[in-house]
């Protein structure tokens, strides 16, 4: 958002360049010396602050500036030109800087203290300018007056439109970032860093939920439970490295043949669990797709090309059944099937 103090900036150069070429012509020295003066102000705060990107001393020297202008020019040529006007538009200027710093507390007591002495100038400059007469007394008419108040107007005001525009923009982008954020943070901790697949923890609550839809709306679901076979050789012969190619190449197999409605987590070191939604011969039939898929997977390695197997077992959804009793039904299944040779599929 750099960019916003540097337009903030050349806009502030040009009504400056505005002012000093009326008050030229206008023939009030002090005035246009001191708009020469701001002209040059404005070009060294672009190019040094705007690129040091010392924001706050920037916005803090713009406030001072405003200030000092619009009761110097109204001191000068008199109260109806609208010079005072730009006072307003320093408030929400002032206030800015609360969301460019960190200190609340310190933030709001500056603010604070910038508002009072902006209402005070204004308040005083008033006061000011009924006992005494401008130290210019110009010979202008009616519609010249009118046309720089209406100037004055439209830049005073356009300000605290673009100031409000900043806030709404920054807070914005500001809830943007903290979704952003926050759903990254969710990814990370309801997914396994290994494979991508959801962790354990990030699985109860599906699995609670597969219950609850059975329970309440008599949606069948059915899990699987699937361990690669004697996997502790894959790391003994091939390396771990190689071990964990396998677990994502797994999960990934898992990934791409299930379809959004399924959820599979690894639920332990070389164990995946499913929640399938349908019957057990689906699942079964699911099971059986991935149990192929997996066994064509090759890996290459220093030792020559292996492969591996998986086995799984399965059990549907019984009423009145605890998710952990199912649990242990497919549990029971996969190791039924581990002692019967693996590299199968095992259902009730
Ligand atoms: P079975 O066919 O009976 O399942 O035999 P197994 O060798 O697969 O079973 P066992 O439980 O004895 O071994 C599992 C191995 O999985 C042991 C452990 O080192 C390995 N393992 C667990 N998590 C990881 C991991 O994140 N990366 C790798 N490379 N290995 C892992
Ligand atoms: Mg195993
Ligand atoms: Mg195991």
């Amino acid at each position: 958002m750099d960019y916003k103090y540097a337009i903030l900036c050349t806009g502030f150069l040009l009504v400056h360049m505005t002012l000093f070429v009326l008050f030229f012509s206008l023939d009030v020295s002090p005035l246009y010396m001191y708009e020469l003066g701001t002209i040059i102000f404005y070009l060294y705060l672009i190019f040094i602050y705007v690129k040091k990107k010392q924001y706050v001393s920037l916005l803090a020297m713009i406030c001072v500036e405003v200030l000092f202008n619009s009761v110097l020019c109204t001191v000068m040529i008199g109260w109806t030109y609208g010079f005072m006007l730009y006072l307003l538009a320093m408030i929400p200027v002032a206030f800015y800087l609360l969301t460019t710093t960190t200190d609340l507390m310190h933030s709001f007591l500056s603010a604070g203290a910038t508002s009072v002495i902006i209402v005070a100038c204004f308040v005083l400059t008033k006061w000011f300018g009924d006992l005494t007469e401008p130290v210019y007394q110009l010979d202008v008419s009616n519609n010249f007056v009118k046309t720089v108040f209406t100037f004055n107007c439209l830049i005073a005001f356009g300000m605290q439109i673009i100031f409000s525009a900043f806030y709404t923009i920054e807070i914005q982008n500001f809830k943007k970032n903290l979704e952003a954020e926050k759903n990254m943070l969710g990814d990370i901790a309801s997914s396994d860093p290994l494979t991508g697949l959801l962790n354990r923890r990030a699985m109860e609550p599906h699995l609670a939920q597969a219950k609850s839809n059975a329970e309440e709306y008599g949606k069948l679901f059915s899990l699987i439970i699937c361990d690669i076979d004697d996997f502790k050789k894959v790391n003994d012969i091939y390396g771990h490295a190689l071990g964990d190619q396998v677990l994502k190449a797994v999960s990934f197999t898992f990934k791409s043949n299930l379809r959004d409605s399924d959820y599979a987590c690894r639920w332990g070191g070389e164990e995946f669990l499913m929640i399938i939604p349908g019957p057990l011969d689906v699942a079964a039939s699911i099971a059986e797709r991935l149990r192929s898929e997996v066994s064509k997977l090759t890996f290459d390695s220093e030792q020559g090309v292996f492969s591996i197997t998986m086995t799984f077992g399965v059990c549907e959804y019984v009423t009145g059944y605890r998710i952990e009793k199912l649990i242990k039904i497919a549990d029971d299944n996969l190791y039924e099937g581990k002692r019967n040779g693996k590299n199968q599929v095992v259902c009730p």
